[in-house]
């Protein structure tokens, strides 16, 4: 047997994604592309995320509380005066969703320092499935956390309840989405199977019979064929579970992405490997695979579960917002002319439109007794 053989049974080493996904073809037949992208990213031995850190210069991508600490401070502070707004409950959990290497909130907890009283009383939990992320952020928040966790989740169902301060920075665009295509017959799911002459991975569309129709939303349904929709099933369950929280219990979530404020047709599932674009079915595993997120699919989501939500806003008016203008000159006053020239060039990067500073939202979820959270006041 050759290494590439479908039927191949040891699926160790390098390509052991792609050889247990062939096997997992030639069994099932093609599988969804969120079934796909599931493998790609937390297949429990080979998964993109399960097998290596891949943030930074060094690694795929550069998010940004890596960029600058001022991401992580400003976010630290939002959650402190968030915390005063809703009656500053004593405990509180302290979530993240998707924590990386821990810098957000070790940055987000050292701004917060400066309200003594939240900081004893916020719990820390992060859910995070990567083991190898798991040991970053205990060597990155233990220290700083001196014996008060934190506390690690498969999933938001075990964080324990109560009133909650929710983090997701660059989460749920890694979440699995499904792809749905017009065709002259109506709209049919797009899968990935084995392409026989190359015994690479490509998209064919889903021959079994069945409506997918009720998976589109109304205004996107008269599409012209050939378009593609996008959804996440993932997310928007996420999503209502924290409404159904924020609902009982009471608190605020913050989500920072790229994506659309509305549900629209497109394209987005892309593949990333040393800060380039790549073939997206190329090499699973290898690559940072990702979609942008329909923030109007999450706030629905939470608003049926009961919560309100604000925005989305662009992460550069947020930021503005919350004053990183300010707290760049107070660092500048201390930096050495090389640190201030980082410290300009990561604000251009965070609020620019040629950097993150349009394409990424923000969306805040509260409880329905709540006022707008601080960066949503209507203008
Ligand atoms: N918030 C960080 C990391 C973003 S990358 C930052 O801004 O730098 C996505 C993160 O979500 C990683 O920590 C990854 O391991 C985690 N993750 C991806 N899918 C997950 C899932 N289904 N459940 C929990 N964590 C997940």
């Amino acid at each position: 047997m050759t290494a590439g053989d479908p039927t191949r049974d040891d699926d160790s080493g390098q390509g052991g994604l792609t050889a247990h996904l062939r096997r997992r073809i030639a069994v099932e037949g093609p599988i969804s592309v969120a079934a796909f992208m599931a493998e790609a990213l937390g297949h429990p031995r080979h998964g993109y995320y399960i097998t290596a850190d891949r943030f930074g210069a060094a690694g795929d991508f550069v998010t940004a509380p890596e960029i600058s600490q001022m991401f992580g401070e400003l976010i630290g502070l939002w959650c402190a005066h968030t915390w005063t707004e809703i009656g500053a409950p004593d405990p509180v959990n302290l979530v993240e969703l998707g924590p990386g290497r821990g810098t957000l909130m070790r940055d987000a907890l050292r701004a917060a320092a400066m309200v003594s009283k939240f900081r004893d009383a916020a719990a820390v939990h992060l859910v995070e499935t990567s083991p190898v992320l798991r040991e970053r952020q205990r060597a990155m928040l233990e220290p700083v956390l001196k014996g008060n966790g934190p506390t690690w989740h498969d999933t938001l169902a075990t964080v324990p309840d109560g009133p909650v301060l929710v983090i997701a920075n660059e989460f749920f665009d890694a979440l699995p989405i499904r792809q749905f295509q017009k065709t002259a017959h109506g709209w049919t799911e797009r899968m990935v199977d084995v392409d026989d002459a190359t015994g690479g991975f490509r998209f064919v569309l889903d021959r079994r019979p069945g409506p997918v129709e009720h998976a589109i939303p109304p205004s996107a349904r008269t599409a012209a064929p050939g378009s593609v929709f996008e959804t996440c099933p993932a997310a928007t369950a996420i999503a209502h579970e924290l409404g159904a929280r924020l609902e009982r219990s009471g608190g605020a979530a913050l989500i920072i992405d790229y994506g659309h404020p509305r549900s629209a047709v497109g394209e987005t599932l892309q593949a990333v490997r040393r800060h380039a674009f790549a073939p997206v079915l190329d090499a699973p595993g290898s690559a940072d695979l990702t979609a942008h997120v329909d923030f109007e699919a999450l706030a629905n989501a939470a608003r049926d579960a009961g919560a309100r939500a604000w925005g989305p806003v662009t992460q550069g008016a947020f930021l503005a917002g919350l004053g990183i203008r300010e707290r760049a000159a107070l660092l500048r006053r201390r930096a050495t002319p090389g640190q201030a020239i980082d410290i300009d060039s990561a604000v251009h990067r965070l609020i620019d439109d040629t950097g993150m500073g349009t394409l990424f939202k923000v969306l805040a979820l509260t409880d329905p007794r709540r006022p707008a959270p601080a960066g949503f006041e209507p203008a």
